[in-house]
């Protein structure tokens, strides 16, 4: 299919205005294109690189047409808008990812649906429409198993583990349904994938990365992952399997697990840059946030040019503040602040990259603890680390 590529002088729309957003501005200027973002909160991080900003409700019908109005196409780096919302952009302006792949991305029991229809392998899992339909998941998956509310959770929110008969007695009925139980994974790693398709079909995965998680957030990523070639081989092959199926104009991101058995199951997909690929940002030529860009405005999908091993690592409330000194005086090590100025528990502050000659990675054990060092902040020990 032939489709052309808007040209740079274009307006994109972007709805919300987090770090996502404001990364995603920055990489459409470089490549001459005028960003508006939507955001509904105020003082939003993203108003510092963007040319416009319109504070105003994802809801309101208004704020929606004006904005659709003023540009020549739309994009996301927030998911949860709505149908109705979704469908009123849609009819003013062209909408990069389509309404179908966000309906997907917001909602667990329809991503699970579309990824087991689909033949991706997932985690064993079942619907819990209400109360009634729990013991259904108690004796379908057995124990432990996870429950996580079917909308709005992210970040490990909106999710709580059952451990055993008891926990499951014990358990308070009264709970926000409709939930998703899914059978826990004791996984052996956790990667993800992010890839870009345009409209004229062409695809690109970035380096399969390797993510650790704290509290439920992300905490560090490595790239690429130490898995065996063949696994990140199959990785890359599912997110584009992925992508080619929902038909996805923009960039996605697919988390994924190593199960004990070394079999890869997809966890979750984000049609949105994603937390997971902020290594790319100094360690490839196109980042993804670029990758996005293009993909959104149908320019070509090269390949990154990734000339370094990377580390990322997420900078959480006053604890990541705290080493942005030792950060912005340790070599090797580039700090990206998100400009928020209230610092909460739990909240992105911003991120560190941390390079390492190529190949340095999988096979030189303990060079992440040396980035941890470097910052004086812990890391959970891997296998083989
Ligand atoms: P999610 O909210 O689905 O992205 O999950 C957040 C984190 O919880 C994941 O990155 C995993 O560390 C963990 N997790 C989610 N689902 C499972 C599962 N089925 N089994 C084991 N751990 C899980």
């Amino acid at each position: 299919m032939k489709v052309t590529a808007l040209p740079p002088g274009s307006k994109i729309g972007i709805i919300g205005g987090g770090q996502l957003g404001r990364m995603s501005a920055v990489a459409a200027s470089r490549l001459g294109y005028h960003v508006h973002i939507l955001s509904a909160e105020a003082d939003p991080p993203a108003q510092e690189t963007a040319q416009r900003v319109t504070i105003g409700a994802y809801d309101d019908e208004a704020v929606l047409r004006n904005f659709a109005q003023s540009v020549d196409v739309i994009t996301f780096e927030f998911e949860n808008i709505s149908a109705a919302g979704l469908d009123l952009l849609s009819s003013l302006c062209p909408v990069h990812p389509a309404g179908p792949v966000l309906a997907i991305s917001q909602d667990r029991i329809l991503e699970k649906t579309f990824l087991s229809d689909s033949d991706i392998p997932v985690a064993p899992w079942i619907s819990v429409p209400n109360a009634a339909s729990l013991e259904d998941a108690a004796t379908t998956l057995g124990f432990p198993f996870l429950l996580k509310t079917a909308r709005f959770g992210y970040d490990g929110k909106g999710q709580f583990r059952i451990a055993d008969q008891a926990a499951f007695d014990a358990l308070n009925r009264d709970l926000p349904f409709p939930l998703i139980a899914e059978g826990f994974v004791d996984f052996e790693r956790e990667l993800s994938v992010m890839v870009a398709r345009n409209a004229s079909g062409a695809t690109m995965c970035f380096a399969v990365t390797e993510n650790q998680h704290r509290d439920g957030i992300l905490d560090v990523s490595l790239a690429p992952a130490r898995i065996p070639v063949l696994l990140a081989e199959q990785a890359e092959a599912l997110a584009h399997r992925i992508a080619v199926t929902l038909d996805l104009v923009g960039i996605l991101g697919v988390e994924m697990f190593v199960s004990a058995k070394g079999e890869l199951l997809v966890n979750e997909i984000a049609p949105r840059p994603h937390n997971s690929g902020h290594w790319t940002m100094d360690a490839c030529l196109i980042d993804q946030f670029e990758m996005h860009i293009r993909a959104v405005v149908n320019l070509p999908l090269p390949d990154p040019y990734r000339h370094s091993d990377a580390v990322m690592k997420n900078l959480i409330g006053q604890d990541g503040m705290d080493v942005c000194s030792a950060v912005l005086s340790g070599s090797g090590l580039a700090l990206h602040l998100y400009g928020k100025t209230a610092c909460r528990e739990g909240r992105k502050m911003g991120h560190v990259n941390a390079l390492f000659p190529l190949g340095a990675l999988p096979g030189s054990f303990g060079i992440a603890a040396r980035f941890d060092e470097a910052l004086g902040v812990g890391r959970d020990p891997q296998p083989d680390d």
